[in-house]
Parts: C-alpha cells; structure tokens; sequence
C-alpha cells in the first residue's frame, strides 16, 4: 500500500532499525521503545488487522516470534514480554497494517498499561453461554 508507513520500511523508502528479516516477515526496533527493545514483527504484505490476516500470513508470522521473543530475552535480560497487537482505532492501532509488539518487561511501572481495569466480579455466565453458542456456530 503506497500511504502506508510500514509498507514504506519493508520497502527500504523509511530508514528502520532491523532485527530480523526473511521472504515473508520483518522485525525492526519500534521508534517509541515503550520498553527497552521494544520490537514490532509484521508480515511482508499489507494486510489491515487480524480480521484481514489470511491464516497463512498469521502462521508464518507467529512461527517466528518465539526466536525474536528469545533473542530479545538474550540481548535486552528483560523479566518478562509482552505480546501485544492493537486492531482499530478504539483497541490503540495507529498504524494500519498488522504488526505485534513485543515489549520486554524489567519490573517497570508506568511505561505500559492495559485497557482494562478489573474483572467483572459477577460474570453472566448464562449470557456467555449464549454468546459461546453463536462463536461456535460462525466457526462452523
Ligand atoms: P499501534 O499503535 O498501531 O499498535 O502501533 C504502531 C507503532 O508503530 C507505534 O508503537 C509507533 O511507535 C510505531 N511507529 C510508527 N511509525 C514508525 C516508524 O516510522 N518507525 C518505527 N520503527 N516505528 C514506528
Ligand atoms: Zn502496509
């Protein structure tokens, strides 16, 4: 996609930091660095977000992420990371075409947060059911 900034760096037409790069995906360094060697991976071809993702690109893509997660652990000695993928404007994505974040995680606070705040205490467990059914019924 022409306008797209992504699409521009796997070009080479915007300089990026680069981690890893094959036929089908690119790892490079997220500008923001949220964390320390904060990374996004994406898949070569423009595709808008996870309901766009052909299974194909999605299994190619996340076959690679335990290597790059693993890599990161080597160089940065982060505790932990976090996987993260953004899908419209109201879940956080800024960038339209489908990347995951990998964000290594050192006891921070106040770097990175998640949407939600606490758990419903009491869950509608007969309302779920109902929504299970009709979940099931669209993966048929
Ligand atoms: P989103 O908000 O869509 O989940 O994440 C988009 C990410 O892309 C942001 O974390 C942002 O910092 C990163 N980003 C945006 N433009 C560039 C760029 O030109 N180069 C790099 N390396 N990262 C970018
Ligand atoms: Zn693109």
């Amino acid at each position: 996609m022409t306008d797209c900034i992504f699409c521009k760096i796997i070009a080479g037409e915007i300089p990026s930091v680069k981690v890893y790069e094959d036929n089908d995906i690119l790892a490079f360094f997220d500008i923001s660095q949220v964390t320390k060697g904060h990374t996004l991976v994406i898949p070569k071809h423009h595709h808008e977000n996870v309901f766009e993702l052909p299974e194909g690109v999605a299994a190619t893509l996340f076959a690679a992420v335990p290597k790059i997660a693993t890599a990161l652990q080597t160089t940065f000695e982060p505790t932990g990371l976090n996987i993260l993928n953004n899908n419209g404007e109201s879940a956080g994505q800024s960038v339209f075409h489908y990347h995951l974040h990998l964000l290594p995680r050192y006891e921070e606070t106040g770097l990175y947060g998640s949407l939600w705040n606490e758990a419903q205490a009491t869950p509608d467990l007969e309302g779920l059911k109902k929504y299970a059914l009709k979940v099931a019924h669209s993966l048929s």
